[in-house]
């Protein structure tokens, strides 16, 4: 039973429910750019899932296999009294996993490159909660070795990893405040919002996944103060919305510092020394801007509302096709799915330039509903991951796509042209 599949359609509707509240008492806390950044940051670490998620699945299934030091069954975890206890035991040891996966993510710099993207949002709300990293596969699995080790069931691990993400959606929000001695035990709004926070009070701190008891164990909890507001984001800013950039953006600046340090212990230090470390060369010839809080203003490039409306409209069509896509995985495999994926990555790339307002913007997603979208079609087709009997259908749907695109595009085209 796929736990998250389940989760979604309550984490949309939470959303929509909290937009509305948002519009209603005009706190300001959803921005149409910021928001169809995080969703497409999430869309893409969904999709990139379906051809990396394998990796660590086999290397975890392979300890499993050949190095667990016991043989935990399965059938244990029933629904008795002990049955639950071990669920309940299983649930903490991942928790406690998660805490030193995520805070060796903050301050270790691999790590950090793939983390960070969950931090680069300067708005905070339940969207925050889905930007998510695509390249998690590539360390993230080492923290949970131990718990292969120990014998747990990979049935049992997938659940209690899906019930610790599950839980971690509620808190990405600021119209709860304050809960009191709840804020001490579980991970709430309020220390959560601490953890977003780039005040240098708040820097690394609460790391918790369901439990801020192992900040309070491991002294990295700190609460959220009334006289210090938080301010949300990386202390060096996307500035983007690219979500394909807003994946690369620090192994960028690492490999920058790796290639240019003279000194070839410090071009493997870059990567795993502690975050925020610069090789004394690189500092030296390329120093960085200090950080001025006090100065800061969030990313925000004006929006004419045509083409804001012509971005959320896509940004929705994209959703459902994710839909689609998720079926497809399910019933025909990852290869089946990479060319709706390709298509929908491409449609994610095309948004970030248009909310971007990039000079070749428009000249891209003419490209994407004139060739990408029209082709993958047609290539679907060909490979028979569409049935030749919709064909008609297919044709028909993508020649509405095109029009309806090609009539909303003109006044939004128009907008970016003065703007720019
Ligand atoms: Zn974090
Ligand atoms: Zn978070």
């Amino acid at each position: 039973m796929d736990l998250i599949a389940i989760a979604i359609p309550f984490f949309l509707l939470a959303l929509l429910v909290e937009i509305a509240v948002d519009r209603k008492q005009g706190t300001g806390f959803y921005r149409a750019n910021d928001s169809v950044n995080s969703l497409s940051v999430g869309t893409l670490s969904t999709t990139f899932g379906y051809f990396t998620n394998l990796i660590p699945a086999v290397i975890l299934a392979y300890a499993l296999q050949n190095l667990a030091l016991f043989n935990i069954d399965l059938a244990w975890f029933d629904f008795s009294p002990s049955g639950i206890l071990l669920w309940l035991l299983a649930l903490i040891a991942f928790d406690f996993c998660y805490y030193w996966a995520h805070r060796c993510g903050h301050e270790i710099s691999v790590l950090w490159a793939a983390h960070a993207i969950h931090h680069q949002s300067e708005d905070y709300n339940l969207s925050t909660a889905l930007r998510q990293t695509s390249s998690g596969f590539l360390f993230s699995w080492i923290f949970y070795l131990p718990l292969f080790l120990l014998g747990m069931p990979f049935e049992v691990f997938v659940t209690v990893n899906a019930l610790d993400l599950i839980y971690q959606f509620w808190v990405h929000t600021q119209l709860v405040g304050k809960l009191g001695w709840l804020d001490r035990i579980l991970v709430t709004p309020s220390n959560h919002r601490v953890h977003h926070a780039q005040n240098k009070i708040y820097i690394d701190k609460n790391y918790g996944g369901i439990l801020v008891l192992w900040d309070r164990m491991f002294g990295t909890f700190q609460e959220e103060l009334d006289d210090e507001p938080v301010i949300f984001g990386v202390r060096k800013p996307l500035a983007s919305w690219n979500p394909i950039w807003a994946n690369l953006q620090v192994y960028h600046y690492l490999l920058f510092d790796a290639v240019h340090t003279q000194n070839w212990k410090d071009k493997i230090g870059v990567w795993f020394r502690r975050t925020g470390w610069r090789p004394s060369d690189v500092e030296e010839r390329y120093p960085k801007n200090p950080v001025i809080l006090s100065a800061f203003e969030k990313y925000d490039p004006p929006l004419h509302p045509s083409l804001r409306r012509y971005v959320v409209i896509n940004l929705v069509l994209g959703a459902i096709a994710v839909l689609g896509i998720g079926f497809l995985f399910a019933s025909h495999g990852a290869l089946a799915s990479l060319i709706p994926c390709v298509a929908l990555w491409t449609t994610l790339l095309s948004l970030g330039f248009l909310s971007d307002l990039k000079h070749y913007a428009i000249r891209f997603e003419l490209a994407r509903i004139l060739l990408v979208v029209p082709l993958s079609v047609l290539a679907m087709l060909y490979f028979k991951v569409l049935p030749e009997n919709q064909a008609g259908m297919a044709a028909l749907g993508t020649m509405l796509f095109v029009l309806v695109c090609v009539i909303l595009l003109v006044p939004a085209a128009r907008s970016v042209k003065s703007e720019s």
